[in-house]
This record gives C-alpha cells, structure tokens and sequence, in this order.
C-alpha cells in the first residue's frame, strides 16, 4: 500500500514510516496540516496515517478537507488518550479507524493491513455483514432491507465489531474501543449493550449474526461455522 503519514512529532512519523515500509508498504510523511493535505490530494495514497493534534490545520481539517474532494484513501487518525469526543467526531468525519498514544507499531501495522483488507473506494462508508448493513455517514443501520433504530452508542458497538466480521472481541477490548475505559472494565455494560444489539439486529430473523464465543467474546458474521481468528 501507499500510505502518508501525517504526524509532526518527527521521531514518531519517522517511526511509523520506517515500521511500514519494514513490511513492505510505502510510506512517505508531512509534519504538518497543510503540506500534509495538500500531498494527500496529489499522491492520491491508499491510505493516511493521520494525527489530530497538528499545527497549521488539524487533523480534523484534514479529514474533512479529503472527504469534500472525495478522496477515497482510508484514514487511520492517531489520537492522544483522554481526547474521546476528538475520536467520535474523527469517526464521524469519515475516518476508518483510530489509534490511541502511545501505541505499539506492530498494532499500527496490523490495523493499517486490516483497513487494507477491507478494499478499496466506496466501501469506506458502508459495513456490510450478510444483509446487515450500517452506513457510517449517516449513522444508519439496515437489515433485510429494515431499518433498525439504534442508539449512538449501540451503533458504535456494532461498527466496530461489523468492521472486522468473524473477528472475536473481547469484552475487555470491546469496552476499551467503545466506552474509552482502559483501565476499569466494566465488562457488564458490555454484555448489557451486547444483548440490547442482539434483540434489535436479530430477533425476527433466522440467521442470528451477533456470536457469543465461549470464554472468548463477541462477534459479527454470517455463519457461526466461518472461520475464527480470535487475537
Ligand atoms: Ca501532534
């Protein structure tokens, strides 16, 4: 993949470059919001590695900036810890997905592979799992055709889990990408949101799509008998 990195703690892109370019991507990088912009709309990458906190334009202005002149590369937002509501809105803005600091780059390469493997253009603003489907622009969930009311946060829940279908996510690590909650896990909540998703996404269908893995955890996919790679 051709991924920019936008990032102006220096040490931190080059970090990142070098990591992705050791595993083969390309990996060029700005330091700051208006080189970076303008590079993204003239390389046109796969992907942007994208910090919030820049100076000259900040990463939100960015995002924004890319998806009016309808780029189609992901972006991946970087994010410091407390900085939630800068999160929700990134992901709202048309970001695919986020990263906490400080974070290893093993997990940033194996989210930008994952963003990669969900293909390209278009996609980017609908999850589809068998005939569930959640639109991230509008924030609107569908199944069969049906549209199903869901609350901010319930959508939340299912966007991440419908992002990596037959991926199986712990409660601990379902409550860490949802409620932001890093250290006390309030599993319970999860398992409360997770039966509120199961009563409106599947009841009245036959093929039930949310999974309670044993011991494990949740997941999204069309067929309890796909294969499982639990991480
Ligand atoms: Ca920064």
């Amino acid at each position: 993949m051709r991924i920019l990195v936008i990032e102006d703690e220096l040490q931190l892109a080059r970090h990142v470059a070098r990591a992705l370019i050791r595993h083969g991507h390309e990996a060029d990088q700005r330091h700051d919001g208006v080189t970076g912009l303008a590079a993204a709309l003239e390389q046109q990458p796969d992907l942007v590695v994208l910090d919030l906190n820049l100076p000259g334009l900040d990463g939100l202005e960015v995002l924004g900036q890319l998806r009016k002149a309808r780029s189609p590369a992901r972006v991946l937002i970087l994010t410091a810890r407390g900085e939630v509501e800068h999160r929700i809105k990134g992901l709202r803005a048309g970001a695919d997905d986020y990263l906490t600091k400080p974070f290893a780059l093993e997990e940033l390469v194996a989210r930008v592979e994952a963003l990669a493997r969900r293909g390209s253009t278009g996609a980017a603003d609908m999850l589809v799992v068998g005939d569930l489907r959640l639109d991230l622009q509008l924030r609107r969930v569908v199944r069969g055709g049906q549209p199903i009311a869901l609350s901010p946060r319930e959508i939340d829940l299912l966007q991440v889990l419908m992002r990596e279908p037959g991926r199986v996510f712990s409660r601990t690590e379902l409550c860490e990408r949802v409620w932001q909650r890093v250290h006390e896990y309030d599993t319970r909540t999860v398992e409360v949101f997770i039966a509120r998703l199961r009563k409106k996404v599947d009841a009245g269908f036959d093929v039930p799509l949310i999974q309670t893995v044993r011991s494990l955890g949740y997941s999204v996919r069309p067929n309890p008998g796909l294969e499982v790679n639990p991480r």
